[in-house]
């Protein structure tokens, strides 16, 4: 009999996975079981086609049901939900989506769980009126741009000044809307750069008419007949024409968790390194699970498609009785906002602090070019070491170009263990219409090679 394999989401996890376990094992029986209706198709790119940058949401589709069912042979089951697993008699229940409340079980010998993570909501007055979305789906990008025509919509809240609300607000404002941010803490994008960095960034946003409320929580939303009309921010009202909600997102553990899969400290699916749960062959992957963070050495809830789709290839592989381990993430982000590429590896310095890492850091400025070779961008770097070790702990990286190759350097510095010294150690290419002699982040790990000297010379001096 060959080995049946079920997958539970159609997302870039899900798809990921069934891929992997297909070229694992030629002749398993492959299943795939999705509640959107449609396969894997980019999340990611969901801003862009809000902005019209990408040409339509039928853009960022992956692959056709052809792809999968004909060249893959995966069977795939959308509009179907997964409503729970019997991990000792290895089966899945399944609930039709459609009216019909058919329920039928599904016997596995391996099930890969990528349910993936659903927007966090909040809980003020008037989050329940029309005219507040979330950002996830297709269908969220289609309601929200079918409510600003019908509403001629000139202004909107945008909650959350995160990736996400980030994104949406340099949408709105390609499409001739205004946005209105509000954050709570008192700078933007807190979870990728420092302030210091970030204050480039909201400097640049402002300039092209992002209206920014820091340090502000949304009190209320306003309603006039059923829908949002307003915001209350920071106890000052504002009109608005629809809010969006860009909050950090909450995995998806339901069906994990009545099965008494274990979950993590950080309320994701907790794996082993071959992404195995605690229960006996079911895997999970993607933004459902807690991911081993190995700069901080802890498991944290990332939300990226990079650390996505290499967990689920490690599930695939091991769910179809391969060979495969999973060596953690580093966490590198990167992001194009009002023509700057910001790009980031590891904790902040509060996050590092709150850790008690408490790093030294530097802040440097180079050009991607040689001074006298044309169109040289000014980029700005900051990194951040382990005080004792030295070790490289983080990467904020912001220019109009080269930022997010140099994380990548970074990021593999950071993955092997690598100390500042060490990585300014390490040769980068040079030629002038390309790349300076001494690149950007190589200048900022001298300087940073150097504090760490210094700091250490200091202790050894006061003790
Ligand atoms: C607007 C936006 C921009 C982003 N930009 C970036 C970026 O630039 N770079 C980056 O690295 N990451 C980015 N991300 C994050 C990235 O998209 C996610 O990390 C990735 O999509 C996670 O994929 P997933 O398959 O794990 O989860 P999902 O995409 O959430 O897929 C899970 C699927 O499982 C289905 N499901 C859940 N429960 C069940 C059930 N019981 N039965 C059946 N089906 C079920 C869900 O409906 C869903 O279709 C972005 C995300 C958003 C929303």
């Amino acid at each position: 009999m060959p080995r049946r394999i079920v997958v539970v989401g159609c997302g870039v996890s899900g798809t990921t996975a069934a891929f992997h376990a297909r070229k694992t094992d030629r002749t398993a029986e492959i299943i795939m079981v999705g509640d959107e209706k449609v396969t894997e198709y980019s999340r990611c790119g969901l801003p862009y086609a809000f902005s019209g940058t990408v040409r339509n949401l039928e853009a960022l589709m992956g692959y056709d049901r052809a792809f999968y069912e004909n060249t893959n042979r995966i069977k795939l089951r959308l509009g179907t939900r997964a409503v729970k697993i019997d991990t000792t008699s290895q089966k899945l229940q399944l609930a039709d989506n459609g009216l019909s409340g058919q329920v039928n079980d599904l016997d596995y010998d391996s099930l890969i769980l990528t349910t993936g993570a659903r927007p966090g909501m909040l809980s003020v007055p008037g989050s329940e009126l029309g005219g507040v979305f979330t950002i996830r789906t297709m269908n969220d990008i289609e309601a929200l741009s079918n409510h600003l025509s019908s509403v001629q919509a000139k202004r909107v809240a945008i909650i959350g000044a995160g990736l996400t609300g980030s994104e949406m607000a340099e949408a709105l404002i390609e499409r001739g809307i205004h946005p209105i941010e509000a954050e709570i803490v008192p700078e933007i994008l807190p979870v990728i750069l420092d302030s210091d960095m970030a204050s480039l960034v909201r400097e640049r946003a402002e300039e092209h008419g992002v209206e920014y409320h820091l340090q502000s929580s949304l009190d209320k939303i306003i309603g006039k007949d059923g829908r949002a009309v307003g915001v209350q921010i920071g106890g000052a009202e504002h009109n608005v024409d629809a809010v969006v909600v860009a909050v950090r997102v909450k995995p998806s553990t339901e069906l994990a968790e009545k099965a008494g899969i274990q979950l993590g400290e950080s309320g994701g699916i907790r794996t082993d390194d071959r992404m195995e749960t605690s229960a006996r062959n079911v895997y999970a992957a993607g933004d459902c699970v807690e991911t081993y963070d190995r700069i901080t050495r802890r498991f944290v809830f990332f939300q990226l498609a990079t650390t996505a789709v290499r967990q689920a290839m490690i599930a695939g592989i091991n769910a179809a009785g391969g060979s495969g381990k999973y060596p953690g993430s580093t966490g590198v982000t990167t992001v194009k906002l009002f023509g700057l590429e910001i790009a980031s590896v590891g904790p902040t310095t509060p996050l590092a602090e709150k850790l008690g890492l408490h790093p030294v850091s530097v802040r440097t400025s180079g050009s991607t070019r040689l001074e006298y070779y044309p169109g040289g961008k000014e980029l700005t770097v900051k990194l951040l070491a382990h005080p004792q070790d030295g070790r490289l702990i983080g990467a904020q990286l912001i220019g109009e170009e080269g930022a997010t190759l140099r994380a990548n350097f970074v990021s593999m510095a950071t993955h092997l263990g690598m100390t500042a010294e060490e990585f300014s150690g390490i040769e980068t290419c040079y030629s002038p219409p390309l790349a300076p002699v001494w690149d950007p982040v190589t200048i900022a790990a001298q300087a940073l090679a150097r504090k760490l000297q210094l700091t250490a010379n200091l202790a050894r001096a006061r003790s």
